[in-house]
């Protein structure tokens, strides 16, 4: 399994973010964390990234516990926060020059991950000057950088306009040709466009998990 989240449960003060969730992820697998906003996705994401701590249950990153054993999970998942920090005054190549740095990553993935995302064209701007679909591709291609073989994308389309969203759709399902991927959205058609699978949460509860095979069999 490349994900593995048994009966996780999370409280901010006495509200339940997450009421003792499980399911696991097959390697391969495009799978859409789907849920109106508060539902718990980004907590649950947290969670496997290590950024946050669960109060009950277990999590695993291809096998790595998420709490007893952190830099093996950081080494195996990518992350693309739903609000992720750029540095607006930075080039594209230093920031991942700067990203390489932290995460003691072979500067040669930085051309790669550039070209794979589509920002060769960009790449000697300074963030600031990007569109927002650019700097999500920015976000993408850090979030690649160190070749994991998870990625967790947290919103990935979120504020960007209807050409931009269907491009970045398409770039990750083509990523998805080769990563494992969680993409938490709170858009159906989103799923249907990227994903295999679907994993409905609700005010922190579990309440479906399908194939999309299925969903379109039984319409
Ligand atoms: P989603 O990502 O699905 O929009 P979140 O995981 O961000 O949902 O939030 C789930 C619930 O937990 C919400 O009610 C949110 O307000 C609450 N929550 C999330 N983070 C915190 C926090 N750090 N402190 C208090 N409450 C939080
Ligand atoms: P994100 O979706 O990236 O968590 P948010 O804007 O929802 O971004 O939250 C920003 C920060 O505030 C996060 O660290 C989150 O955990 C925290 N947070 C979210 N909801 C609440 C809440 N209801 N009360 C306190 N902190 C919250």
């Amino acid at each position: 399994m490349s994900i593995t989240v048994n009966n996780i449960t999370k409280s901010f003060g006495n509200q339940k973010a997450l009421d003792n969730i499980s399911f696991s992820i097959n390697k391969g697998e495009i799978v859409g964390f789907l849920g109106p906003n508060g539902a718990g996705k980004s907590t649950l994401m947290k969670i496997l990234t290590t950024y946050s701590l669960a109060d009950e249950g277990e999590a695993k990153i291809n096998e790595f516990d998420v709490v007893k054993d952190q830099k093996n999970v950081q080494k195996s998942v990518g992350y693309l926060p739903e609000h992720n920090p750029l540095y607006l005054d930075m080039y594209v190549k230093e920031y991942f020059g700067f990203n390489a740095d932290v995460y003691k990553t072979d500067k040669k993935r930085i051309t790669e991950v550039i070209e794979q995302t589509g920002l060769s064209s960009e790449a000697h701007k300074k963030i600031g000057q990007l569109s927002k679909g650019y700097r999500q591709r920015v976000g993408l291609a850090a979030a690649l950088l160190h070749n994991p073989e998870v990625l967790i994308l947290d919103e990935p389309t979120t504020g960007l306009d209807p050409n931009q969203l269907l491009d970045i759709r398409k770039l990750i399902k083509e990523i998805g040709k080769e990563k494992t991927i969680l993409l938490s959205t709170h858009i159906m058609k989103e799923v249907e466009a990227v994903c295999d699978r679907v994993i409905v949460i609700n005010k922190g509860a579990l309440v479906a998990d399908k194939k999309l095979k299925e969903l379109r069999e039984t319409e």
